[in-house]
């Protein structure tokens, strides 16, 4: 591939034996000895000068970025004279390129931001978990709507995925045991091994461990080998509950086993909240001893949480009901001891059902800073939590440049002085500024694009074809109207206007939103002669009825929207949306479009992606878009825009908004499409692709976000370290 710094590692470390590191855990391949040694003794140190990320999900699919890979194809890198090595050189180039632990947002978050730590070389690993049938797959029928089946994996299979040995016992996996409560009975152990995915650096000198536990051992209770099937499993409350156990309550014993000492723990979401409640009752055993459940009092408790809350930082992700646990205080009496649950009394309580422990409300508590996902959400999460308002900060998210940056678009940044560095530092791309006027870079800019969209539109028409021929050959009916035309009505063609649209499927989201009115929307395209292809995908979960009605909705309105506007508006629905699919969409399309219900979308990234490479948004005034917008120059906005203290959080499908925002939509919309198609206004419509390059690229990416992370970690960080991730932020501060 196109990077330039792999060079810099050819000759001194292009035999693949300088990438084999091992210690007491095990051999591992993807950096140097000397470079496992470092991340080691750092999150080793008797300083605690590090710290670890928990999250329910990690999304990072080895298909959209792989350094080690590239590594390997620049150096012509294919076999070894060892032959274990060599077939784990091919398990590299020809593995498994997906580890499906994750199912939206957060979780790609979570990869983007470990990626920035590794880049950045900031200590931290993260812990997760390991579920072996990942989130889910999703068919998608006509009929039907979305279909939803156990993953397929093998985390065995999978490059870069290794897992932990016994010290001493080479052949024995690394065992943790968790003390846990099998619902009703008394406490048991439950038992998970450890894979560690090793997330690499562009230039191979850094690592972040990533720690997935597995809990799926024979040895584990039942109702624990049951929850580490699926991510977000909520089949019942006790699923989920057990889940969340797994995670926090896994988090001490794995740090002790591999004699981590991170002084900060990092909550992404309030999921692995309980690993809180541990650290205050292992406090308490230490201060009080072994009679402890015996001595304390609500006071201690309450001193004992204020002293761990100093090691725990929070990020709040959502305002939106579902993304907050509360669990019956009955649940828990089956599930942990009666001083968790005296903890949990004086520090979870539920401000609306004295029946309910609120996590939200523990991990508000029990932390030194808390951080919303941007400006806006900052100013939601001040409203919904009044008490915490002081303590509530803005760190607006971002994403991944290296990930998300298309390969062509990549190139183009790749061939401009002006751009030098861009992938160390993306605060480099304020320099675009001055290729605005450039008619080498609008060319190449231009160009790359096409060829992006083309590749979307390949795949998108291969796919049709395909699905066209499933028709005759199995019971399955394909997801899109266009596969039951004549094989040569189907393609879309690359010239058309395309809007892209992909996210998890929840009502607030309002993926249908645009096609509220069918009848405007077509006579729009219609009445200006211009075609639009509509590009959508998501998936929603499993147990989220109104969702998948939703996914059946923009099946359903495929047919009348092609009639209606006489073939000029087509509409695709992408089944079983992943990391890959997206980097397809964001590149490739010439719009973005987002819809919630505002002020709901606490951040979104799939925008930022889009901004990226250029593409400009069109968008609700919600989440990053209100820091992004730049008064239009990056995109268009619609909809409604109150204040936040007035405006409604509510859920109800009633109070959804459609019919205002929808029309504000079909308002702003010709506008785009003349920028678009009209010859005299289209250089405007370059502008804003080149403005998303210099406004947003330096502001919406994880570098940035990290930065600004390392204030609340409060890291003694090595001065070059320090002074390179200050670049980052110069440009901005999410607070003001
Ligand atoms: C970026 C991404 C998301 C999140 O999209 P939002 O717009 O933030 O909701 C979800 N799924 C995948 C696969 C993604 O890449």
């Amino acid at each position: 591939m196109r990077n330039k710094h792999h060079d810099t590692l050819v000759g001194h470390k292009s035999m693949p034996q300088d990438l084999v590191a091992q210690s007491e855990f095990g051999t591992f391949f993807g950096i140097s000895q000397e470079t496992f040694d470092l991340v080691w003794s750092n999150l080793t140190a008797k300083d605690g000068n590090s710290a670890i990320y928990v999250s329910m999900e990690i999304g990072a699919d080895l298909d959209v970025f792989n350094p080690l890979k590239n590594h390997l194809v620049h150096n012509e890198i294919t076999e070894s004279d060892d032959p274990g090595l060599s077939s784990i050189i091919k398990k590299v180039l020809h593995g498994p390129q997906k580890i499906p632990n994750y199912g939206g947002g957060l979780g790609i978050l979570a990869g983007d931001t470990l990626k920035s730590f590794s880049a950045c070389k900031i200590p931290t690993a993260a812990i997760s978990l390991l579920y072996s049938k990942g989130y889910f797959s999703q068919l998608v029928d006509s009929k039907v709507g979305q279909i939803s089946w156990a993953t397929e994996w093998s985390p065995e299979d999978t490059p870069s995925l290794f897992l932990l040995q016994t010290p001493k016992h080479p052949a024995k996996p690394l065992i943790i045991e968790i003390p846990f409560f099998d619902p009703g009975k008394k406490a048991t152990m439950a038992y998970a091994q450890v894979s560690m995915k090793l997330e690499v650096n562009e230039n191979l000198d850094f690592f972040v461990p990533e720690f997935l536990l597995d809990f799926s051992l024979p040895e584990s209770p039942e109702s624990v080998r049951n929850a580490s099937n699926q991510l977000y499993d909520s089949s019942s409350d006790q699923m989920k509950a057990i889940q969340r156990r797994m995670l926090g309550a896994g988090v001490m014993p794995l740090l002790n086993v591999l004699g981590l000492t991170a002084n900060t723990i990092h909550l992404n979401e309030q999921h692995g909240v309980v690993s809180v409640l541990h650290l205050i009752v292992d406090h308490l055993q230490q201060k009080f001893g072994v009679s402890y459940k015996e001595k304390i009092k609500d006071a201690d408790i309450l001193k004992a949480a204020e002293e761990v809350s100093q090691k725990v930082v929070y990020t709040i992700h959502t305002p939106v009901k579902a993304g907050h646990d509360r669990f019956d205080k009955s649940l828990y009496a089956g599930l942990s001891d009666k001083v968790c649950r005296q903890v949990l009394g004086l520090l979870a309580a539920d401000k609306e059902n004295p029946s309910l422990y609120n996590f939200t409300q523990f991990a508000m508590q029990v932390n030194r800073a808390v951080n919303s996902v941007s400006r806006l959400h900052r100013d939601v999460t001040k409203k919904q939590f009044p008490q915490y308002s002081n303590k509530i900060t803005a760190i607006t998210n971002g994403v991944h440049h290296l990930t998300w940056i298309s390969d062509a678009k990549a190139e183009v940044f790749d061939s401009f002085p002006e751009l030098k560095g861009w992938q160390e530092n993306p605060a480099i791309f304020v320099n675009a500024e001055s290729l605005q006027t450039n008619k080498k870079f609008r060319t190449y800019l231009e160009q790359a694009w096409k060829h992006d969209t083309e590749l979307l539109i390949q795949y998108v028409n291969d796919m049709l074809i395909m699905h066209r021929h499933q028709i005759e050959e199995t019971w399955i009916d394909p997801p899109n109207f266009l596969s039951h035309l004549h094989e040569e009505d189907i393609p879309l063609t690359p010239d058309v206007f395309t809007i892209g649209f992909a996210r998890r499927f929840s009502t607030y989201k309002r993926a249908d939103l645009i096609f509220d009115d069918l009848k405007i929307l077509t006579s729009i395209i219609t009445e200006l002669d211009h075609p639009v292809n509509f590009l959508f995908a998501g998936k929603a979960h499993p147990a989220d009825e109104p969702g998948q009605s939703l996914i059946k909705i923009i099946l359903d309105v495929q047919e009348e929207l092609y009639e209606r506007s006489k073939g000029m508006a087509k509409l695709v629905f992408i089944p079983n949306y992943d990391m890959a699919i997206a980097k397809m969409m964001v590149s490739g399309v010439h719009a973005w479009l987002n819809s919630p219900k505002r002020p709901l979308e606490a951040s979104g990234t799939s925008g930022m992606k889009a901004a990226m490479n250029g593409v400009p948004n069109i968008s609700i005034l919600d989440g990053w878009w209100m820091e992004g917008f730049h008064d239009g120059l990056t995109g268009w906005k619609f909809g409604i825009d109150t204040p936040v203290d007035m405006a409604p959080l509510s859920e109800d499908p009633a109070e959804l908004l459609y019919e205002q925002d929808s029309a504000s939509f079909y308002e702003m919309f010709p506008q785009v499409l003349k920028t678009f198609y009209d010859p005299k206004l289209r250089p405007q419509y370059l502008d804003k692709c080149i403005n998303n390059i210099f406004l947003n690229i330096p502001i919406f990416n994880t570098h940035r976000m990290i930065a600004e992370y390392c204030r609340n970690y409060a890291l003694d960080l090595p001065t070059s370290v320090a002074k390179r991730i200050k670049q980052f932020q110069k440009l901005y501060k999410s607070e003001v």
